[in-house]
């Protein structure tokens, strides 16, 4: 694994300024794309399991963190408030107290459970200068967020759910969970003191994890102020454990916003709040992806996912119009023609595109390509309908494999 602030440098993915501040990084050109195709899976991934995605501002008054609990117990974590109108503004910590207010805007019906109310959305965090690097602490995060408004009896299997779509979306990333934790509250007035609560979600969270026969750890001093969470943990180039995913069960936040619903009785209840990131903050995982990969991302994340070779100036015509029938299929494809040096040096420069086609007279004249998988194995000639077609559908369905069924 390299590092990926390097990586991010030589490959144009990222970068800082001064001016903008430590913790701010910016998305260069190829960096977007990449991060615009794990977004994208993240939404698909939701709206196939069910989520519904809602937009929600990052800005919120100081009364809304005072009634979450995240101005008592979170505050040294957050930017200081904002003069607005004679209201203080706050740039929010978390999303979870905008879900919970999108949640109550009307009255809901049990009928309306599970509801899960999804957002890739803004949210800050005060990180000290000292531990800014790179995208694995920043203080704009974009984070992929959840939270499934539910009865006290479909809360493990929604909390199951979200572990298992982890599990698929580390699997289509191709990344590895160094560990699962269950994360406890440790000594300290951090968090919100309700035993009761914290025994019942505790308790809650355990049996998920026994029932899917995932070996964890629990570690104390860990849980969010509100209620314990279990971390999926990624180990970076260096060594360094940090969370990525997460999946808690909150008895807190309902009850502090009043949340309720009306059951089958015809009376009102208190929702369970799961809270569930299945990439974290899309920066974090980037920065992940890029370690993991050396920069050689599976074929649905590479920035450029195919390099047009033509052999000779006389094959560019139909490079160009190769990248046109690319360009058709949703595919991010360049070409790299012999201005920029022998086919062998324009292979090498390509080396982390997942496809190298080379075309030269003979597949040019048959509507035919030659391709170099980035591992290094051969495949074709072959119709280039057929093979973009082929790829085109590893692609649409995540897959890491660049050929294989
Ligand atoms: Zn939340």
């Amino acid at each position: 694994m390299h590092d990926h602030r390097r990586l991010g440098r030589e490959l144009e993915l990222f970068g800082t300024d001064p001016l903008i501040g430590a913790g701010l990084p910016y998305w260069l050109p190829d960096g977007a794309a990449v991060r615009h195709a794990l977004e994208e899976y993240v939404r698909d991934a939701e709206r196939r399991a069910g989520y519904r995605h809602v937009y929600s501002p990052v800005l919120g008054k100081r009364e809304l963190y005072e009634i979450s609990g995240h101005w008592s117990h979170y505050s040294e974590d957050m930017f200081p408030p904002m003069e607005m109108g004679g209201d203080e503004v706050l740039l929010r910590p978390s999303l979870c107290p905008h879900h919970a207010l999108i949640y109550r805007s009307r009255a809901r019906s049990h009928r309306e459970l599970p509801l899960r109310m999804a957002e890739l959305g803004g949210m800050y965090r005060a990180e000290l200068s000292g531990v800014l690097g790179g995208l694995n602490r920043v203080r704009a995060v974009q984070l992929n967020d959840a939270h499934v408004f539910c009865t006290l009896e479909q809360a493990a299997d929604e909390a199951r759910a979200a572990l298992e779509m982890i599990g698929r979306a580390y699997e289509a990333m191709g990344i590895r969970a160094a560990r699962h934790r269950l994360s406890l509250p440790g000594p300290g007035g951090k968090y919100v003191d309700d035993p009761g609560k914290w025994r019942r979600s505790t308790a809650l969270l355990r049996e998920v994890l026994d029932s899917t026969g995932i070996a964890y750890e629990a570690v104390e001093g860990e849980a969010a102020f509100y209620g314990p969470k279990i971390d999926v943990q990624v180990v970076d180039g260096a060594g360094r454990e940090s969370t990525l995913s997460t999946v808690q069960i909150d008895f807190h936040q309902p009850e502090r916003f009043g949340l309720r619903y009306v059951g089958a009785d015809g009376a009102e209840h208190r929702p369970v709040m799961v809270h569930r990131s299945v990439v974290g903050s899309v920066e974090r995982a980037v920065g992940q992806l890029i370690e993991e990969h050396d920069g050689a991302f599976p074929a649905w994340l590479a920035p450029v996912q195919l390099v047009a070779l033509p052999v000779s100036k006389a094959q560019g015509p139909d490079a160009e119009a190769f990248l046109r029938r690319c360009a058709a299929l949703g595919l991010r494809a360049e070409s790299a023609g012999p201005g920029r040096g022998s086919l062998g040096a324009r292979v090498r420069a390509a080396r982390l595109v997942p496809y190298q086609v080379v075309i030269g007279a003979k597949e040019a004249a048959d509507g035919l390509v030659s391709v170099r998988l980035r591992d290094g194995r051969r495949v074709g000639p072959l119709p280039a309908d057929e093979f973009l077609a082929r790829v085109g559908a590893l692609v649409s369905a995540y897959r890491t494999g660049l050929w294989e069924e």
